[in-house]
């Protein structure tokens, strides 16, 4: 026998429909292109997005066809999402930063209708456009501009094709099964896969990215997501302060740690998301210009590892409480949320730190697992120290790859994440590395977020990572890569030394190397790959 209750598809739509009706005046904020502020509120726009929903008819794109969007955070990217979502069609956002070579694959792969981009990315349209033909139309997310007609003369512009419109669309009630928007994986391998999400993934994503024990989401919240809208939609936000009707401030193209701090101060945020790079550069502004950050009274880290002393500096300098999270493309994006519990409570000060330094644990809704490293389909001990090969599975996590018929999942249905990690009998997650990033010297493993983590907490250095070299003894040695803070003296002897009281002698980094810039990916994360092509052979004539 079934339940008597009604039943309404998980939609998109629904999350804008509810904004407008119940947090219509909360502002949207948003940095433009040209440096300009906007401030409108959820009712507008609703409105934007049904008359530019109208457009997407008008232009003929039909449901379940693809609308790409290269843009920064602002108000036009997050008016075109619901529209493009909400009317059945699917939002392909990519990563700026793409090589010419990546962005002509994954617009062909996607085989998208339309292109919506920002001024700033003009040249990177036009510089590929010849090899792009699925595309129909380019519209240009802002207002004329006769500069952009003579580089791209087919062009349509965002403000002229919504002022046309009237607001009296009618969202589709589609299948909430239907695909909503999609990622392209960072690729580190072979080419990007993309990633298909869907209204109903979308939407319970959202419910848990909310919960108390994740982030804590609220109508009395002013979300400032740094993480751009191309880095896994910008980790949910967009959605889930819809759903619970917060201020969203949307940062614009620059994101440098003194832009940040004014845009918190000035707009009193609560709740900021970054990856830790964002969060070295906010710091030092911060401190610099004197900011105590008084509005914000969590920030949440994800993406790569979060160093300790990033965390206790927040909580020490600025009494804010980080929120350490774990999660990838293939989830949506999150897996897990670092928050205590009420028996954690009795635990000393060092202890609670200790395990607010993990990457947390999961929200309802998804399940992890460690497998055995030598035979995948054993799985290891939850006792916090055994690490193993960590799986999900949930309601918001991939099952196949776009275009792939063979799903992307174990023979038991969950799916492998390529991390390794520990997981204590709560669920607390830590990860210990990439697969591909651990280093393996004579036969024993080295974690290098552990290294790094030692080293950024350095006073003389800014950005740190460890990457494997070839050894002719050990196969592998850890060496470090610093970026250090400006005018600083500080030598290799010195980083070494630094290690010595902090781990075994053994897994300290056998050689420092210093750099002014290192190479940093499109989402925030440091580039391995590349250093590792550019040092891994450093020790090789080493015995
Ligand atoms: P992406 O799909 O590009 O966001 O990358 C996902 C990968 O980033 C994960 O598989 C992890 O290796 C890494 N990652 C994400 N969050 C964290 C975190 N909090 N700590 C360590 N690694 C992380």
């Amino acid at each position: 026998m079934q339940g008597n209750m009604m039943f309404q598809p998980l939609l998109i739509s629904s999350l804008i429909e509810h904004a407008e009706q119940y947090h219509g005046d909360t502002e949207i904020i948003s940095k433009n292109t040209d440096g300009s502020m906007t401030t409108t509120d959820w009712k507008h726009i609703s409105r934007h997005a049904k008359q530019f929903a109208q457009c997407l008819k008008n232009l003929n794109v039909e449901q379940g066809q693809k609308v790409a969007t290269i843009a920064w955070n602002n108000h036009r990217h997050l008016e075109s999402w619901y529209a493009i979502s909400g009317s059945g069609l699917i939002c392909h956002t990519i990563n700026p930063r793409l090589f010419p070579e990546q962005l002509i694959y994954i617009i062909n792969d996607a085989q998208d209708q339309v292109i919506l981009f920002d001024k700033t990315f003009l040249p990177l349209i036009t510089g590929v456009k010849e090899h792009i033909s699925c595309v129909k139309h380019f519209i240009c997310l802002d207002d004329y501009d006769e500069a952009i007609v003579e580089a791209l003369p087919e062009v349509l512009f965002y403000d002229d094709l919504i002022h046309a419109q009237t607001a009296d669309f009618v969202w589709p009630q589609l299948d909430e099964q239907s695909a909503s928007s999609m990622c392209y994986t960072s690729g580190t391998t072979g080419n990007p896969k993309g990633v298909l999400y869907s209204h109903r993934s979308t939407v319970l994503h959202s419910y848990a990215i909310s919960l108390p024990d994740s982030l804590n989401l609220s109508a009395q919240d002013a979300v400032l997501p740094v993480v751009p809208m191309f880095h896994v939609n910008a980790w949910g936000t967009p959605y889930a302060a819809a759903m619970v009707g917060a201020k969203l401030v949307l940062p614009g193209p620059k994101l440098d740690g003194e832009s940040l701090v004014s845009l918190i101060d000035e707009y009193q945020v609560s709740i900021a998301l970054g990856v830790p790079t964002i969060w070295q550069g906010l710091l030092q502004a911060a401190k610099q210009v004197g900011s105590t950050l008084s509005s914000m009274n969590r920030n949440v880290v994800g993406g790569s590892a979060c160093p300790p002393s990033m965390i206790e500096s927040f909580k020490h300098d600025f009494q804010c409480d980080t929120i350490h999270a774990w999660g990838m493309t293939e989830t949506s994006p999150l897996g897990t949320a670092n928050q205590l519990k009420a028996k954690h409570a009795q635990l000393s000060q060092a202890a609670q730190f200790k395990l607010r330094l993990s990457q947390g644990r999961p929200p309802f809704g998804v399940q992890l697992r460690l497998a055995s490293e030598e035979n995948g389909t054993e799985t290891v001990l939850n006792d916090g120290c055994t690490a193993g090969n960590l799986q999900i599975k949930g309601h918001w996590i991939v099952e196949s790859y776009y275009g792939q018929k063979q799903n992307a999942l174990t023979e038991d249905g969950w799916f492998d994440t390529g991390d390794i990690a520990t997981l204590n009998e709560d669920g607390y997650l830590t990860i210990c590395d990439r697969s591909k990033d651990l280093i393996k010297s004579g036969g024993e493993w080295i974690s290098s977020v552990e290294l790094e983590n030692i080293a950024i907490a350095h006073p003389d250095i800014e950005v740190a990572a460890v990457i494997a070299a070839q050894h002719e003894k050990w196969d592998e040695r850890p060496i470090l890569i610093v970026k250090p803070v400006a005018n600083s003296q500080v030598t290799e002897m010195d980083i070494i030394e630094f290690y010595s009281d902090k781990i075994a002698k053994w897994q300290i980094p056998d050689r420092v190397v210093f750099v002014d810039t290192m190479p940093i990916g499109g989402t925030g994360k440091i580039l391995k790959k590349d250093l590792r092509e550019q040092f891994g052979s450093v020790l090789s004539n080493i015995a």
